[in-house]
């Protein structure tokens, strides 16, 4: 009898298996929970990184710069890691430049961006030298008083609030009325007052959106972002010296979802890169990503507890749970709940499978990690591996919910 098609995760072949347990660095899964000495703990492979940055290194013209956005993970060990990798890491607050400074970046080639940059923050980074996305009106005119005041010379970008939005992203950031950046038609007047203050201008940043997999939709965002850039910088009061197009470059986490197409991407940004060189002809063009960089190469590991059969069906309870993948069980902005892809990582060989739900500890039915999914076979003592949780998973979770202890982060 046909069976209605049932969507598939996509393979998480990036991750190699030995006698029958997933290997994380070489290391099988129950050697690293044994080193861990505790479960739930996150693993990050360091080859993985490297490779992706390879990968991409590959597929867009070598002059566009690639900078780590460390907001998808901020692990002080993974991003001293990224800082050798990449050719600039992007930051979102104070305390995120600090560890980009601690893993050794080169403060030219940080930048920091985010919609409430507070007064003392924006003193520490003009001290540090790193580059400033101003978002508004009153973050220019408090960096010329902090200049005034400290004989320091700020740098800054301006993040433009694009009057285009990013198709097909899974989160827009970018478009209509926005609290990031500034609107595009409001641009020329702070360019202006930029140009008053004395204060360097070097460019602009724009950042249509996040986990995209329309490799079309990409395009079309970095084309429009580059073509609003060069229009705007009629108005500056000098050279633009770095271009921004943002990224936004998703991962597959859902049944049906495929891996990104970068090769119309790269094709498109030689031919901006061609057309910088006539109409912006100071620029270099930057990318910053963050998930795309780090998200496949992490998993999250959570040990059985207890196995129940309620009314029929079958849940694994585990120790970890939403409170350390908040993603995972679908309430980081999620529309829809889908399972992540998940696997018994002790177990990869197993011919037994079964249907069942994986819960964690907390006392609320929103702790579910995985929703009537198909896995080998488990029993108490078992781990259980998510996938894909190199991104927005240990730093975007509440791990204080509830109490329990707090999980591991390994770099392998
Ligand atoms: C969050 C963010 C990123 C990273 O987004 P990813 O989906 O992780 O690639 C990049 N730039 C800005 C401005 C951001 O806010």
């Amino acid at each position: 009898m046909n069976r209605p098609a049932v969507p598939a995760h996509t393979p998480m072949s990036q991750f190699l298996q030995h006698a029958g347990e997933l290997l994380v660095g070489g290391i099988p899964l129950s050697r690293l929970a044994a080193r861990a000495g505790q479960t739930p703990f996150y693993a990050y492979d360091r080859q993985l990184l490297t490779r992706r940055v390879d990968e991409l290194r590959t597929a867009l013209p070598p002059s566009v710069k690639l900078h780590y956005a460390m907001k998808a993970n901020p692990m002080p060990a993974l991003v001293c890691h990224m800082a050798a990798l990449v050719d600039g890491i992007d930051v979102a607050s104070a305390g995120e430049l600090k560890v980009a400074l601690d893993a050794g970046a080169d403060p030219r080639e940080i930048s920091f961006a985010g919609p409430a940059k507070r007064r003392s923050e924006l003193r520490q980074a003009v001290a540090a030298g790193i580059l400033i996305n101003v978002e508004s009106f009153r973050e220019v005119a408090e960096l010329a008083e902090i200049c005034a005041e400290s004989g320091h010379v700020a740098r800054l970008a301006v993040r433009v609030n694009p009057d285009f939005e990013l198709k097909s992203a899974g989160m827009k950031m970018g478009g209509g009325a926005r609290q990031f950046g500034v609107d595009a038609e409001q641009v020329p007047e702070l360019l202006a007052e930029i140009g008053r203050s004395g204060m360097k201008f070097e460019g602009f940043h724009l950042f249509a959106g996040a986990q995209n997999l329309k490799c079309e939709a990409i395009v079309e965002a970095q084309r429009k972002s580059f073509e609003l850039a060069v229009l705007l910088a009629q108005s500056a009061p000098s050279a633009v010296r770095f271009l921004n197009l943002g990224g936004g470059f998703g991962i597959p986490y859902f049944p049906g979802e495929q891996r990104l197409d970068l090769t119309p991407i790269g094709h498109n940004l030689a031919d901006l890169v061609d057309r910088a060189g006539r109409e912006l002809p100071e620029a270099e063009l930057v990318i910053e990503l963050g998930r795309y960089l780090v998200g496949e190469a992490g998993i999250y590991v959570t040990r059985i507890v207890d196995r129940k059969v309620s009314r029929g069906h079958t849940f694994l309870v585990c120790d970890g749970g939403l409170h350390q993948h908040l993603s995972a069980s679908g309430n980081f902005g999620q529309v829809i709940r889908k399972n992540y892809p998940i696997a018994i990582g002790n177990r990869m060989a197993a011919g037994e499978c079964e249907t069942v739900s994986v819960v964690g500890p907390l006392c609320t039915p929103l702790d579910l990690l995985a929703d009537r999914m198909e896995l080998a076979k488990a029993e108490i003592g078992d781990l259980v591996v998510i996938f894909q949780s190199g991104a927005y998973g240990f730093s975007a979770s509440p791990q204080a919910f509830l109490g329990h202890p707090f999980c591991l982060e390994l770099l392998v």
